[in-house]
């Protein structure tokens, strides 16, 4: 028997326990001999470390469900889970899994390997009824296989097994995801090292597995979402451009042209600076449709409409005014820019025949252009620039088409 009510090592102990209900696991020493109060001590020490190992998991855990449930897309979440884990469970990759059509495939997500060479990449699917996965799911615990080589002898079968085997991995901690009672999809983690996983790294994700399913199911959820209103978003945008755009020429539509040139008169009577619009016709057009055809008519429309576009600069505005009138509004009252663009329209458009089908066709436009010089003058309203550019545009097709006439107020 040991005099242990007058043993130094017992106020020791004491101090250690009272130091651990402090959650301070650093203070214990190893050595108090070999007699059963030194004893104690080991086993105090050992009990230190071990607490000491559950405290700093803990606290990882939480660090980590609190930054998991503040993510809100799958793959973020993932990262984040690869990029910090590895003090709770080794890996050299990491893999994971979603549940897809009603529970009958496997696909795999995402994965991240400190291997460059991934053999099941994202896409990769396996059936899910009847394989080994499937039995994980109604056991609901992880499974670990700490012998993949062996695993592969005993089910030559498993196709996922070779693949994983070929990228280096030999021993692998699956987990069962499960969102609200509803398994969700899979979690791998693997190494490159036989026998890496123990039953306390099957507890330690048990502890964070729901809030990672959780996340799952919100970020499908999300995502989801996401990808519905970037789909409504398209078509509200594919809406707008149709309601805006000519459909044989791409050009903005007459409506479309008109609020522009209110839009850059009201903007140029603003800046006190001058405007122009320019009209071209397609010359003798009917002749081309009783000709060639309504739908070789269509093509020369659009190789007009096109070459218009590209006689254009970038800030000025083209439309399809109607039938086989184009509109052009250009915000300057320069005229010898006005008047160059106007000729470019000319050259551009005669420069070459169109060629539809078979055929070439020569077409040239006629160009009436109407400028206001001080955008403030009596008189200068949308409808007025119109008038004299069509004015002008008469002009020039009784002067024998293929030309440019001015109006200017
Ligand atoms: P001008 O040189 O005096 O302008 O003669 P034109 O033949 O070009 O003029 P007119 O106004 O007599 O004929 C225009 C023709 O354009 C009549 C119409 O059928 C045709 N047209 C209007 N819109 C379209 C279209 O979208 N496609 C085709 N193929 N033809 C169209
Ligand atoms: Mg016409
Ligand atoms: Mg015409």
């Amino acid at each position: 028997m040991c005099d242990c009510i007058n043993d130094p090592r017992i106020n020791k102990y004491t101090e250690y326990v009272i130091a651990m209900q402090r959650l301070q696991f650093h203070v214990m020493e190893t050595d108090d001999g070999p007699d059963p109060l030194g004893q104690l001590g080991k086993a105090l020490y050992d009990l230190a470390q071990v607490m000491d190992r559950w405290y700093q998991d803990h606290g990882r855990l939480l660090d980590i469900t609190a930054q998991i449930n503040q993510g809100v897309f799958i793959n973020d979440v993932l990262d984040y889970v690869y990029e910090n884990f590895r003090p709770v469970i080794p890996y050299d990759r990491m893999g994971f899994s979603l549940i897809e059509d009603d529970g009958k495939v496997l696909r795999a997500h995402w994965s991240r390997s400190d291997s460059a060479s991934i053999q099941i990449g994202n896409g990769y699917a396996q059936p899910l009824k009847g394989s080994s996965l499937e039995r994980i799911l109604q056991t609901g615990e992880p499974r670990v296989i700490n012998d993949l080589e062996a695993h592969l002898a005993a089910h030559p079968e498993s196709a996922a097994t070779k693949l994983i085997l070929a990228e280096g991995i030999r021993s692998s901690l699956t987990c069962p995801l499960f969102a609200l009672g509803k398994a969700v999809g899979f979690l791998f983690f693997s190494s490159n090292e036989k026998n890496t996983y123990k039953d306390m790294h099957q507890h330690l994700f048990c502890r964070v597995a729901s809030q990672i399913a959780m996340i799952v199911e919100k970020s499908r959820l999300y995502e989801d979402l996401y990808n519905l209103n970037h789909d409504l978003m398209e078509a509200r945008n594919a809406l707008a451009h149709q309601a805006t755009h000519d459909g044989l020429t791409k050009l903005w539509n007459r409506g479309a042209i008109l609020e522009l040139l209110e839009k850059e008169l009201a903007r140029a009577k603003r800046a006190q600076r001058g405007i122009a619009v320019i009209m071209a016709d397609v010359d003798r057009f009917k002749q081309i449709n009783d000709s060639f055809g309504h739908l070789a008519g269509d093509d020369v429309l659009r190789a007009v409409a096109a070459r218009l576009a590209e006689a254009s600069r970038k800030e000025d505005s083209v439309g399809r005014y109607g039938g086989e009138e184009f509109l052009v509004i250009l915000s300057t009252s320069d005229l010898s820019r006005v008047e160059a663009t106007a000729d470019r329209y000319l050259n551009q458009v005669a420069s070459s025949p169109v060629h539809v089908a078979d055929v070439q066709i020569q077409v040239t436009v006629s160009v009436g252009v109407g400028v206001a010089m001080d955008p403030n003058a009596e008189g200068v309203t949308a409808t007025n620039l119109i008038k004299m550019a069509d004015a002008a545009l008469y002009r020039a097709k009784d002067g024998g088409r293929n030309r440019i006439e001015v109006s200017t107020a």
